[in-house]
């Protein structure tokens, strides 16, 4: 099939989370099983690439829509005080008109348009009204992806002419959202196919607590509504082909990994004990990731001589909240407020221990991630995150993390308490920490489950 695969970060060109990894694998997995795959993106400053295109995989175009006024600035979404750009809704509408533009130009007529998020929002809606009735789109369908539902990509309802819709499309059964419109619930609305990226946030998201606002429509459409789980891309998250880490290590030669929390430690400048537990965590500091719950408790943990690191960017209060903690504890917490893939990369590895403690995740990918790297998961039980993190039972030695339920910051406390008194026990840790680096989280199996998905549309 020709698939057109859209979305507004893809790496390896610009990222800012989960979104942009599973734009820049699934394609190649797509292509593996044999369609033909495009990807179309906006070429943002940060876009290191001469001319209009690259190629991803063996032979994915990848073409970047340009405007200067539009996309040449720092921040892809947001600014350097993390406020919104004022012309979001100029810059991604103008992304899916000139999207839908760019392959009638290059004459490659799609039989999917896989759509992620707020930021493709009005690709769904555009085919079913202003491009109804243009012969080039006519056997197209669309697959729209919830990467995360609390993005709704909203604006104020004086913005609508910039949509290029009709006005009559600006209501309840519309695109609009409590006083405003939301270019998701757009997506939502008129795909052909919804999809959330974990089977129990597919679920989540039809309830008040996790819809959004949305959970009625969605209820509405819920024949259409399928959860695939992501996957991780292993040519990236390897240990024993990473490039970032110090030394390449993989279950079978797990000794590696000592040598990685001895050398995070040292170039961290923290005085921790490397036979202590190393606890980590990396992640966009934002409400949803819970990071106030885990600086409430960083103290207690302390006090149980471990190290902590934190890699992560975000809100402004959860940056100040998390420096305070660094000031507290300077020898056993290192706190790195900024994006740095790399260290990353060199935290999953020399960590024993990875914190996830959530509100909500649609899928997450740092627990997938720290599987690979022999990092055991301590996680919220909430959307992806339940479906592939379980509970370890020392007895039967069966599950692959630690959980806990309710967000309170003890319970989170207790959870990692539990990590740490099996991280006590030498032999039951290291049988856990190679199991767990075994098991395959790669894109084959969620790329066949979304081939299946497009079969099914394309037959309606
Ligand atoms: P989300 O998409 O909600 O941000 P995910 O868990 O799905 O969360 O994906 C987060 C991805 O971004 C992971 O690959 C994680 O390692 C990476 N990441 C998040 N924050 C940073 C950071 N500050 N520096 C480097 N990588 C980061």
């Amino acid at each position: 099939m020709k698939i057109l695969f859209l979305s507004s970060e893809v790496v390896p060109f610009a990222k800012t989370g989960g979104l942009a990894d599973v734009a820049g694998a699934l394609p190649i997995a797509l292509e593996h099983l044999g369609h033909e795959v495009r990807i179309a993106m906006p070429k943002y400053r940060e876009v290191s690439v001469q001319g209009d295109t690259a190629v991803s995989g063996k032979n994915i175009k990848v073409h970047f829509i340009s405007n200067d006024r539009l996309y040449d600035r720092d921040g892809i979404y947001v600014d350097q005080n993390g406020t919104d750009h004022p012309d979001n809704l100029d810059r991604f509408s103008y992304y899916c008109r000139e999207a839908l533009e760019l392959v009638k130009r290059e004459d490659f007529r799609p039989d999917i348009i896989h759509c992620n998020d707020w930021q493709t929002g009005l690709i769904p809606v555009y085919l079913k009204t202003l491009y109804k009735d243009d012969p080039f789109f006519q056997k197209t369908k669309t697959v729209f992806t919830i990467h995360n539902l609390a993005y709704t990509g909203s604006f104020d309802k004086n913005e609508w002419d910039k949509t290029g819709l009709d006005k009559s499309l600006l209501s309840v059964d519309g695109l609009e959202y409590y006083g405003r419109f939301s270019l998701l619930k757009g997506g939502i609305i008129f795909s052909d196919i919804i999809t959330a990226v974990s089977p129990t946030y597919a679920k989540e998201i039809q309830t008040e607590e996790f819809g959004c606002g949305m959970e009625q429509i969605l209820r509405k459409r819920s024949a259409y509504l399928y959860g695939v789980l992501n996957g991780i891309d292993y040519n990236i998250w390897d240990p024993e082909t990473d490039k970032y880490i110090h030394k390449n290590y993989s279950y079978k030669s797990i000794e590696g990994k000592h040598i990685n929390k001895e050398m995070l430690i040292k170039e961290l400048g923290m005085s921790v004990d490397p036979k202590k537990p190393l606890i980590g965590t990396v992640g966009r500091l934002a409400y949803q990731k819970g990071y106030d719950m885990l600086a409430d408790i960083v103290s207690r943990l302390c006090d149980m001589d471990i190290g902590f690191v934190l890699l992560g960017t975000g809100e402004p209060r959860y940056h100040e909240i998390l420096s305070d903690v660094a000031r507290k504890h300077k020898n056993n917490v290192s706190i790195n407020l900024s994006y740095n893939a790399a260290l990353a990369q060199r935290i999953y590895a020399g960590c024993d221990i990875f914190l996830m403690p959530s509100r909500y995740e649609p899928c997450g990918l740092g627990q997938l991630i720290s599987f690979k790297y022999s990092t055991v998961p301590v996680a919220r039980k909430t959307g992806g995150l339940a479906d592939t993190v379980f509970e370890y039972d020392s007895k039967t030695e069966e599950g692959s993390g630690f959980l806990f339920t309710d967000c309170v910051p003890e319970h989170l406390l207790d959870a990692t308490i539990r990590a740490i008194s099996v991280y006590n026990d030498k032999q039951k840790w290291l049988r856990l920490i190679q199991k767990i680096a075994q098991y395959d989280f790669s894109w084959d199996k969620s790329a066949r489950e979304y081939s299946k998905l497009y079969d099914k549309v394309t037959r309606c």
